[in-house]
């Protein structure tokens, strides 16, 4: 036997090897599929962890929920509803578009999908079996929307497990990860469960006053009381969000976030943007607070950069950053020309 011959992967193989870039802890799997939920339209959506995701991540939603024929489909690598021509790929609305989240997370997990979409006289439920095939579709009852359950994550990939921090550590990404859903999916009801505690549970803040008491919880009522809504629109980009007044800053860059089309980024350049807008009103040294929403034309910006999404690439980069920096400073600059503190909430 010539041990150099060539042979086609498994399945199972190929989507354990694709896990290893879109899954690589409980917070990846918890951001897959709560960008599911919010991409199927949900207004309600509820986790509940055991063990910081490690033993059980479970997501709920409200949202459209899958046909019975695409459920099979659903979970297989390459699926989606999103994306159908290259071309799509520049036109990219929705969260996912990858079509392979859902295999490679079952892939190193013991996983099953409950979907009721509205079309269909009941729920049914997908689960796959310890020898990597799937079950049956087999009926059950459940509410409209989709129940993902994920449980012993990565118990067939050891090196993997292997490689998790405390459960703690865990955790505290996973409560970052939500707390900027929360930030950016006002609308969207969000409640967290850990080790059958609830940790929070956010309704959908669908007015100004509730969006106020959203931000005050998440990032201080003192943030609220000092900060202004921008709200910008400009050629080709605009601006909107609250940030921070010169007189409120903090010693550490910690509570700064930015979403481009309505997507959770950390683009160093834009952060870098917005930094320098408050460059002439700030000490060295000390940093503003921001939640700042940037939408561009979608067929304007590449979020296929990596798998995990996080980098953006903007087709005019130079224009949405001078945009981005002259809109924050125009707001943040006002008050100290009008000599007052005029709140522009
Ligand atoms: P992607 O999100 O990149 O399309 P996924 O593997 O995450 O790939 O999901 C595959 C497909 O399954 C989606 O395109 C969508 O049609 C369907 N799907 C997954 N999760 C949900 C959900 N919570 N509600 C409705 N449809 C879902
Ligand atoms: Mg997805």
């Amino acid at each position: 036997m010539n041990k150099n011959r060539i042979s086609l992967m498994s399945d199972a193989l190929a989507n354990q090897i694709a896990a290893g870039e879109v899954v690589e802890r409980p917070v990846s799997v918890v951001k897959e599929l709560v960008e599911n939920a919010l991409d199927a339209g949900a207004t309600q959506i509820t986790i509940w962890l055991e063990e910081a995701g490690v033993e059980l991540i479970e997501v709920q939603d409200n949202g459209a929920g899958i046909l019975a024929e695409d459920i099979p489909l659903a979970v297989e690598r390459h699926a989606t509803s999103k994306v159908k021509h290259y071309e799509d790929l520049s036109n990219v609305a929705s969260l996912g578009f990858r079509g392979e989240a859902l295999a490679s997370i079952a892939s190193v997990s013991q996983f099953s999908l409950t979907s009721y979409h509205a079309d269909e006289p009941h729920a049914w439920l997908l689960q796959n079996q310890i020898d990597g095939r799937w079950s049956d579709l087999t009926p059950t009852a459940a509410a409209h929307g989709t129940r993902v359950k994920v449980a012993s994550l990565f118990y067939n990939t050891p090196a993997r497990r292997k490689f998790l921090k405390t459960p703690r550590a865990e955790f505290s990404q996973i409560e970052d990860y939500l707390k900027r859903t929360l930030l950016a999916n006002q609308s969207v009801g969000l409640r967290l469960v850990h080790n059958q505690k609830q940790v929070f549970d956010y309704p959908p803040a669908t007015q100004r006053a509730r969006h106020l008491s959203r931000l005050a919880s998440l990032l201080g009522d003192e943030f609220v009381e000092q900060s202004l809504y921008i709200d910008q629109t400009l050629p080709g980009v605009s601006v909107s969000g609250w940030v921070s007044l010169p007189t409120y800053h903090r010693g550490l860059a910690d509570k700064q976030f930015v979403f481009v089309n309505g997507r959770i980024v950390r683009d160093r350049q834009l952060l870098q943007a917005i930094k320098l807008a408050y460059a002439d009103v700030l000490y060295h040294g000390r940093h503003p607070v921001f939640v700042v929403f940037i939408q561009v034309p979608y067929d304007q910006v590449d979020v296929n950069v990596h798998p995990a999404k996080y980098e953006v690439r903007f087709q005019h980069g130079r224009q949405v950053y001078d945009h981005v920096r002259r809109a924050i400073r125009d707001a943040v600059m006002q008050p100290l020309v009008m000599g007052q503190a005029a709140n522009a909430r």
